[in-house]
């Protein structure tokens, strides 16, 4: 079972309610100040982009640029809580349409508010969220009309282009860029797509302007590895991961894999890694989603890459040939190295693919392999060399690489 842990500061308002086990109904969310008079559209784009709020989807791109973007835009628009949370090591998103429904939809809100939107979705997967936020919409009716857009639970069908596509009734699969759906999106107006804890966060902080930037400046996170339970954590900006393991019990692990699949390997010092979206990114990382997967004691660096990329493999929708070929050759090199199998030239390979094959594809699945690839090399040259005269251990006892050892379970 996924266990839940608060971080933050006592007293600071938090996405993590006093009682999150508990589903959030209308007059609870009320009681808390959910659902205020909405501030003027310049005020909130001026308090969200003095409060720093980045989105929580994966990019970290900020939700104040995005906004104004929208609200600059001629003509009709359209606003979309994204919460297909494709990523396998992450729950934070599901526990929160779950949850907090009317927490979401306030942000939805909002954003249809500050931009002009004429219309709303609520797009996702999980059947226990599409009924928290059926209850949480027949409890209150939107301003704006809100419709639920069921997809399928994909690696890729949480990314934006692929929302916009799903929308519009085709199939939930990544397009190519431009144009971006801020651009040209659902039905062909420009259209927001928000990750739900972006819209969350903009609803916490709008009721809450003093505390506006530790609000949007704190992260949910799925905290996961090994046997131990997992853990849904909540935690201000400047939290050393050593803390998170800390109190997701994983203090000793041997390397980190950040962001989901989407922030790459880190090995010694991943302890003093801070959870801020600049230093993270300076460091060759990326948060990402909010998951972070401890390795631990014992594992093994080079089969969590050949899992990992091996699960990007069997997601990748195999419409860019470069992804499709890309990513199996990662995976197989990989898979090779931890059996024991590769060569030398197998690594000159991996080097050789790691760098040559980002931002080839369509969307990030295709650059997610080739980062963990690049990281894998970059920070554990040692143990890489060391499976070219047969696997370790951990390598030589471990299941197939088909993504079932990253998977949390929603608490
Ligand atoms: S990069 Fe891969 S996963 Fe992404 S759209 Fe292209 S084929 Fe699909």
């Amino acid at each position: 079972m996924t266990g839940i842990r608060s971080l933050t500061p006592p007293g600071q308002p938090r996405l993590l309610s006093p009682q999150p086990r508990r589903g959030e109904d209308l007059a609870a969310y009320l009681a808390t100040g959910g659902y205020p008079a909405a501030p003027g559209p310049e005020h909130l784009l001026e308090l969200v982009a003095a409060a720093g709020l980045r989105g929580r989807g994966g990019a970290g791109f900020p939700t104040a640029v995005k906004l104004r973007t929208l609200r600059d835009a001629p003509g009709d628009t359209v606003v979309v809580a994204n919460g297909e949370e494709g990523e396998p090591g992450s729950v934070k998103d599901r526990w929160l349409l779950r949850h907090r429904p009317h927490t979401v939809l306030d942000g939805l809100r909002l954003a249809a508010m500050t931009t002009g939107a004429v219309r709303g979705y609520v797009y996702l997967s999980d059947p226990h969220s599409a009924d928290a936020v059926r209850r949480a919409l027949s409890e209150r009716p939107p301003e704006v009309p809100v419709d639920i857009v069921p997809t399928e639970h994909t690696y890729v069908a949480g990314e934006e282009s692929a929302v916009v596509r799903r929308i519009d009734g085709g199939p939930a699969l990544p397009t190519a860029k431009p144009p971006r759906p801020f651009e040209r999106g659902v039905g062909g107006v420009p259209t927001l797509v928000a990750n739900v804890e972006t819209l969350a966060r903009l609803a916490l902080l709008t009721a809450h302007p003093d505390a506006a930037a530790a609000v949007a400046s704190s992260y949910l996170l799925t905290l996961s590895g090994g046997p131990k339970p997992s853990v849904l954590a909540e935690a201000p900006a400047g939290t050393h991961l050593k803390t998170l393991a800390d109190h997701a019990d994983r203090s000793g692990s041997a390397a980190v894999l950040l962001g989901g699949l989407f922030g790459g390997l880190y090995g010694d010092g991943w302890a003093d890694l801070r959870l801020d979206h600049d230093e993270l990114v300076a460091a060759g990382g990326a948060l990402g989603c909010g998951a972070i997967h401890f390795l631990p004691p014992g594992d093994c660096p080079v089969g969590a890459a050949a899992h990992a990329t091996g699960y990007l493999a069997a997601q990748s929708a195999r419409q860019c040939g470069v992804c499709v070929s890309g990513t199996q050759a990662l995976a197989g090199t990989l898979a090779a190295l931890s059996r024991g199998d590769g060569s030398e030239e197998d690594t000159g390979n991996l080097r050789r693919w790691s760098l040559g094959l980002t931002g080839r594809g369509a969307c990030g699945l295709l650059d997610a392999a080739a980062h963990i690839a690049a990281t894998l090399l970059r920070h554990f040259p040692e143990r890489v060399s060391a499976h070219q005269d047969g696997p370790c251990p951990s390598c030589a006892d471990a299941p197939s690489h088909d993504g079932s050892r990253l998977t949390v379970t929603v608490p």
